[in-house]
């Protein structure tokens, strides 16, 4: 099955007595018995529950692993990932990584004894130079956010696999339409389902996508121990959300690759950060591992902090709020939204500035999005 096809049928069938055309949900907490020997599959649903079954076994197809956990938010998702790790292993992590992963390697894991080292994950070489012996896994994530540096994944996880560790990717900005990390040799892949999976900004969730058998079982485990999982309703949601994927990335490319020529040539835009533009400094890197360069950019506006008050409260259809991935395009400021979880000395060493604005891409018309920030950038 092609990719967008895996996306409508992979996993929905699960109604045996009706046959209904989609996943039903089942909110049921608690499944019975047929006797003390035998069940049908699902006995609690903190465990295993049908509707999320399908989600789980979609999602997995679409990354091209062998199993797949969805839990509640991308955080748990990520939280699950780091409790397969115990005090005295060294996890090395890019310098600008989501702000609220930043947040739970530094101020929580770390206290429980993990240790983290964050290098500019661009040149390869910083990765090699930071592992030890102890370093048990490199975390990626790419496109970066939310100055959509691009890190080259199968060189770095050569240099994991070499050094011993495993590598895990955060593949949320891109989804597993524009990238596959499975194919260039990544061990567990992450996303939070709230972005571009779901895509319609009506859910909060995450999930956890492995492809060796133990990694399987491990994350299995703990996403049952530690209470993880998803609800049957968000599960729902999601499965609904995906089937849409692939022409809603083709929509949201289509936007942010024409948001992203029209603010380059503005005289009030000093740079773009964008993959898709031929002087991003990775760009031909993007070409090579991406199927395409996704819908988020941020852009640094001349004037600083005034000139960005200024522009958001003209803005009108771009929505000033976090998140990203959803239908309508949404604009936020690093600075004092996404990335304040980060430190200022940690967002100014990760290159965000005052004059950055960072930009989810809707599937609106390109024209339509064009004419209200030129209405907003207009002296
Ligand atoms: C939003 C996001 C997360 C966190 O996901 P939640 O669903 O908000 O918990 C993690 N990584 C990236 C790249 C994200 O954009």
């Amino acid at each position: 099955m092609q990719f967008e096809t895996r996306c409508v049928h992979v996993g929905v069938d699960k109604d045996s007595a009706y046959l209904s055309a989609t996943t039903p949900i089942y909110p049921s907490s608690t499944f019975r018995w047929d006797d003390l020997n035998s069940n049908r599959g699902f006995d609690y649903t903190r465990s295993g529950n049908p509707t999320r079954k399908a989600l789980e076994e979609n999602l997995a197809a679409l990354e091209g692993g062998i199993d797949c956990r969805a839990t509640c938010t991308g955080m748990s998702a990520i939280a699950a990932t780091m409790h397969m790790f115990q005090p005295g292993d060294h996890v090395i992590a890019g310098h600008d990584i989501y702000g609220g992963t930043y947040r739970l390697f530094d101020a929580v894991f770390r206290k429980m004894g993990i240790d983290f080292s964050f290098v500019r994950m661009g040149d390869p070489e910083n990765v090699r130079r930071a592992m030890t012996p102890a370093t048990k896994c490199v975390w990626i994530e790419t496109p970066s956010n939310p100055l959509l540096n691009i890190v080259d994944i199968k060189a770095i996880c050569d240099v994991a696999r070499a050094g011993g560790a495993i590598s895990i990717a955060d593949n949320t900005f891109l989804s597993p339409y524009l990238q596959r990390p499975f194919e260039q040799g990544c061990d567990i892949v992450v996303h939070s389902t709230t972005k571009y999976l779901n895509g319609h900004s009506d859910v909060v969730g995450g999930c956890v996508i492995t492809r060796h058998k133990e990694h399987a079982e491990r994350i299995s485990y703990l996403v049952n121990a530690l209470g993880l999982a998803c609800s049957p309703f968000d599960a729902w949601l999601v499965l609904r959300g995906v089937k849409t994927l692939g022409p809603r990335m083709e929509a949201h490319q289509r936007g942010a690759m024409a948001v992203a020529n029209f603010l380059n040539s503005h005289a009030n835009v000093e740079h773009v950060y964008y993959p898709g533009l031929a002087d991003h400094p990775q760009h031909e890197l993007a070409k090579r591992q991406q199927r395409g360069f996704g819908a988020m950019l941020s852009f640094d506006l001349k004037g600083g902090r005034p000139a960005v008050e200024k522009v958001l409260a003209k803005l009108k259809m771009f929505q000033l709020a976090e998140s990203l991935g959803g239908v309508e395009s949404l604009i936020e400021y690093p600075d004092t939204m996404s990335h304040a979880s980060m430190n200022e000395a940690a967002r100014r060493e990760a290159g965000i500035t005052a004059k950055t604005l960072r930009v989810s891409v809707g599937i609106e018309h390109p024209d339509d999005l064009i004419a209200d920030l030129a209405q907003a950038l207009a002296d």
